[in-house]
């Protein structure tokens, strides 16, 4: 993890952090706890919106952290809601030499909205087909999380929903969106 000798130790590195273990799930909640509280606040009797961002990989520390987190734009209550990822940086430094330290983009994630005042039914929970799509993506192609609520059906709704005025503090979930290829490797 930490070593600098060459850079195909580093890839090997990189290919055994991407399928995120359950230890480095737990960081991630942690990670994005405070993106899920702003969802939450955003999410009124009137109007509602999802964050999105990437999550960095410092090979130094074995850190991750947020970058380039943006918000979706404001959505009735009546609607989906739509986001704009921005494209992945570039690693830090771009092209890294063999003894350089490197701060790498690992993945990618985005927040599913309350349905508290949503005035529809229901909703489904985890990654929906747009956000495979947005993972192959040429300017995305890594590893995405969505962070949403567990799915908690009600009577003769779908098995993978949760209803309108479902707890805004209700249990979450970090569901993974795996693309069938990864990123070429740095
Ligand atoms: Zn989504």
């Amino acid at each position: 993890m930490k070593t600098k000798t060459c850079l195909s130790v580093k890839t090997i590195a990189l290919i055994v952090l991407l399928p995120v273990s359950l230890h480095a799930q737990t960081t991630l909640q942690e990670l994005l706890a405070p993106i899920w509280e702003l969802t939450k606040a955003d999410a009124t009797d009137g109007q509602r919106r999802e964050y999105a961002g990437y999550i960095t990989l410092n090979t130094a520390t074995g850190e991750y952290s947020l970058a380039d987190v943006v918000h979706g734009d404001w959505v009735a209550n009546d609607e989906p809601a739509e986001l704009w990822l921005l494209a992945r940086p570039p690693d830090i430094p771009e092209n890294p030499s063999p003894i350089d330290t490197v701060i790498y983009i690992v993945a990618w994630f985005h927040t599913h909205t309350p349905t508290q005042y949503i005035t529809v039914p229901y909703r489904p929970v985890g990654p929906s087909p747009e956000d495979f799509t947005a993972a192959i993506h040429p300017l995305v192609n890594l590893p995405g999380f969505v962070l949403d609520y567990v799915a908690k059906p009600a009577p003769n709704h779908p098995p993978n929903s949760i209803p309108a005025g479902h707890p805004k503090d209700g249990e979450t979930a970090l569901y993974p969106i795996t693309p069938p290829n990864r990123r070429a490797m740095p």
